[in-house]
């Protein structure tokens, strides 16, 4: 297809310009404020969606506009030959808010995928040609070593062998965890707190205590993967605090930057800090001053407007009105805001245009699970008009 007449519609352009890896978009988006973003046509939508849990603070908060305007016009970049102010803010910070041992460190990267690519080299640097464990429906990302951690299929398989040699154990099921960590050879057993691209399927406390518990036993690094669930997504700055376990690494990304690119990587301890040695790891753009300013803009405006009570508050309003919203609803799962609504029947993806076309942007995390990840801003009068406008949506879909 070359110039037909949608050839100048963004549709056509995005056709004839981008890789196409995304599909077609639902939509071309032009500014937003608040929960609220704006398409080309003048259309406004709620956002529940947050970017796929990135927007933290939704849409041009003032406090994030002001902290990347300032610091774009004061020292965007400068390599990693050098340090910043601000990186060494962001460092201190995420050590204090982890609550880190003495001894702890933070490699700052640019997305998820880099953040666990990070520490995969990390399990390998200590146990040479050793095993990853990873969950059955675990996503980690899609560069080569992450996605080797991801359990589904169809984004592995185009590819070839697995980079990393990886294990899927089935999560809750510490049995099947301890006879893979019994067979040895194991560099890292890695999880995600709330799986979230499986559709938000949270992890209970008992089975994070064992894989803290039975890692440690084998002498292996137990790695969270908090790159959706991080950062105060759930009312509680790092969604493993619920279990009361130190892992020895952690990574972040998504809401970390509240729309600016940045990863981060965070090992427990001075013997995990000290695994990779000068040289051994390294990025051209990670942790420069733009993007941790911004960072610490997200961090400090959570703390500064109470957001984490207030996430804990309109994810337990949500959670307890979605229950009861329509008798196709049959479980909500999640926490603070990080929700999956579970729907009787494969209507997701058809339930996610409809609420389109209602002004609400959400998204199918599968076939039956609808995924909310809104601004941690969202007012509890904003969520209402969800809750009010679901039912109907869900009468209107059929299957
Ligand atoms: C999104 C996500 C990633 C990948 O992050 P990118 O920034 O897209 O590379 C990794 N792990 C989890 C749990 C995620 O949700």
């Amino acid at each position: 297809m070359t110039h037909d007449q949608t050839s100048n519609t963004w549709q056509g352009r995005y056709r004839h310009s981008l890789l196409g890896v995304f599909g077609s978009p639902q939509m071309c988006l032009e500014h937003g404020h608040g929960c609220v973003v704006v398409d080309s046509d003048g259309k406004e939508y709620l956002d529940l969606l947050g970017g796929i849990a990135v927007n933290a603070l939704g849409y041009a908060h003032p406090a994030w506009v002001e902290a990347v305007s300032r610091q774009a016009a004061t020292l965007a970049h400068v390599s990693n030959f050098f340090t910043t102010g601000p990186q060494l803010d962001l460092a201190e910070k995420l050590l204090s808010l982890a609550n880190a041992p003495q001894g702890s460190a933070v490699f700052l990267s640019n997305s998820g995928t880099e953040a666990n690519e990070a520490a995969v080299k990390i399990c390998l640097a200590r146990t040479p040609g050793g095993r990853i464990i990873a969950l059955e429906h675990a996503f980690h990302g899609r560069t080569l070593g992450a996605l080797s951690l991801t359990h589904k299929i169809a984004y592995r398989q185009p590819f070839g062998p697995s980079a990393v040699d990886v294990t899927f154990v089935s999560p809750e099921d510490s049995d099947a965890l301890a006879v893979e960590l019994d067979r040895g050879n194991v560099a890292g057993v890695f999880v995600e707190p709330i799986q979230g691209e499986a559709g938000v399927v949270p992890l209970s406390v008992e089975y994070l205590q064992q894989v803290r518990k039975l890692t440690a036993s084998h002498n292996v690094l137990m790695a969270v993967d908090e790159v959706q669930c991080g950062m105060g997504r759930t009312g509680q700055w790092f969604a493993h605090r619920e279990a009361h376990i130190t892992p020895d690494i952690m990574t972040l990304a998504k809401a970390l930057g509240g729309g600016f690119p940045i990863g981060a990587t965070m090992t427990f301890g001075p013997d995990v800090s000290g695994i990779l040695t000068a040289g051994q790891h390294g990025t051209t753009f990670g942790g420069n001053p733009l993007a941790c300013a911004a960072a610490l803009s997200v961090i400090s405006t959570i703390e500064s407007e109470d957001l984490l009570s207030h996430v804990r508050q309109i994810g337990a309003f949500l959670t307890t009105a979605l229950r009861h919203c329509h008798p196709r609803v049959t479980e909500v799962r999640g926490r603070g805001a990080l929700i999956g609504v579970q729907l009787d029947s494969a209507i997701a993806t058809d339930l996610v245009v409809a609420a389109r076309e209602a002004g609400f942007i959400v998204n199918a995390a599968n076939p039956s699970t609808l995924r909310l990840a809104p601004p941690y801003i969202l007012t509890k009068e904003e969520a209402q008009t969800f809750v009010a406008a679901l039912p109907s949506l869900i009468d209107s879909v059929t299957a």
